[in-house]
């Protein structure tokens, strides 16, 4: 039995975890969502002066804000879409039929104007776009949103519905990579208060197929991805918790993100994973939020 299987393993033995039989789907004990809770109000307390507008969307998006975005051809392997059944009674016949010896009843469903949502930020950039021009002095969101990843796997952290919490920034590039930065200091020293080990490294997305390669290594020249690393399942490998992204004037280009005089915005965002940071937690402290040390129990629950 591998490492991973092993946390796995001891996650749904103590109830923090609960397996639905699919990989990457869970339910969460109480105490698991405690610690999110407790940890989103941590985040609170260090963003919350900002004067962000707080949004949330729920975990399905506008099929054709999806289509714009361009996520197909990044990451064709990650989306989820929400098909339903939409034929008459003789269909629902054949599909009962089909059902019933077994056959693929799903082939017939049809797309929705629904699918998963990807990313937290997602839905907020055409949102905005509709109401008009960017204040010069820029403009801050706090978003949570669910989010599909189909990237089934038994490593606890690699979930398909997950949380992410978002501040995504729009302004000129030098509001919304100072926004940024402050973030990556705002992230260790969060992470020190709840006793967790941080490194930051530059990262990036994983681009689908040859041409994504290329995608992946500009990205990463350009320093336009890095991550807040944590140990959860391997030390050699830790995890991403947090993600801190600059897009240039990417989304304010595609979105018709402008400045009153026309100027095209620039965007970043900062996500933060909260089942992985609440794994991180479990790993590091215990399985028993009633055993944690001290001063992480005070950050986290005062
Ligand atoms: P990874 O490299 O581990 O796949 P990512 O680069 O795809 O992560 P982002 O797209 O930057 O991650 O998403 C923002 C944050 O959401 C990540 O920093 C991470 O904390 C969290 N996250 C991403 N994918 C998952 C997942 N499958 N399960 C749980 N949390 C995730
Ligand atoms: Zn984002
Ligand atoms: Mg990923």
């Amino acid at each position: 039995m591998d490492m991973q299987t092993s946390f796995l393993d001891r996650l749904f033995d103590s109830g923090l975890l609960i397996d639905t039989g699919v990989d990457g789907l869970y339910g969460r004990s109480g105490q698991f969502e405690d610690v999110i809770s407790a940890f989103e109000r941590l985040i609170d307390t260090f963003g919350g002066a900002d004067g962000a507008e707080a949004i949330r969307f729920p975990p399905g998006m506008n099929r054709a804000f999806f289509e714009t975005s361009g996520y197909m051809k990044s990451f064709p392997q990650l989306a989820g879409t929400v098909h339903s059944f939409c034929g008459n009674e003789l269909d629902h016949m054949s599909l009962l039929k089909c059902m019933e010896v077994g056959d693929d009843w799903t082939k017939d469903q049809q797309a929705t104007d629904i699918v998963l949502t990807p990313a937290a930020c997602y839905p907020l950039y055409p949102t905005v776009a509709k109401r008009g021009a960017i204040p010069e002095n820029g403009a801050l969101y706090d978003l949570q949103s669910y989010c599909f990843r189909h990237e089934p796997s038994k490593d606890p952290a690699r979930q398909q519905l997950f949380r992410m919490r978002e501040y995504v920034c729009m302004g000129s590039e030098k509001h919304v990579t100072d926004f940024r930065q402050s973030w990556m200091d705002r992230g260790v020293e969060m992470m020190k208060a709840v006793g967790l080990d941080v490194t930051i490294d530059v990262a990036n997305d994983p681009f689908f197929g040859r041409a994504g390669k290329m995608l992946a290594n500009n990205q990463r020249d350009q320093n336009l991805k890095f991550e807040l690393l944590i140990p959860i399942t391997s030390v050699a490998n830790p995890t991403a918790c947090m993600s801190f992204n600059y897009h240039q004037d990417a989304f304010g280009t595609k979105w018709g993100l402008n400045f009153a005089d026309g100027r095209v915005v620039h965007t970043a965002c900062v996500g933060f994973g909260l089942e992985r940071i609440a794994l991180a937690l479990f790993h590091t402290h215990g399985l028993d939020t009633k055993e944690w040390p001290e001063s992480v129990r005070k950050a986290l629950w005062g």
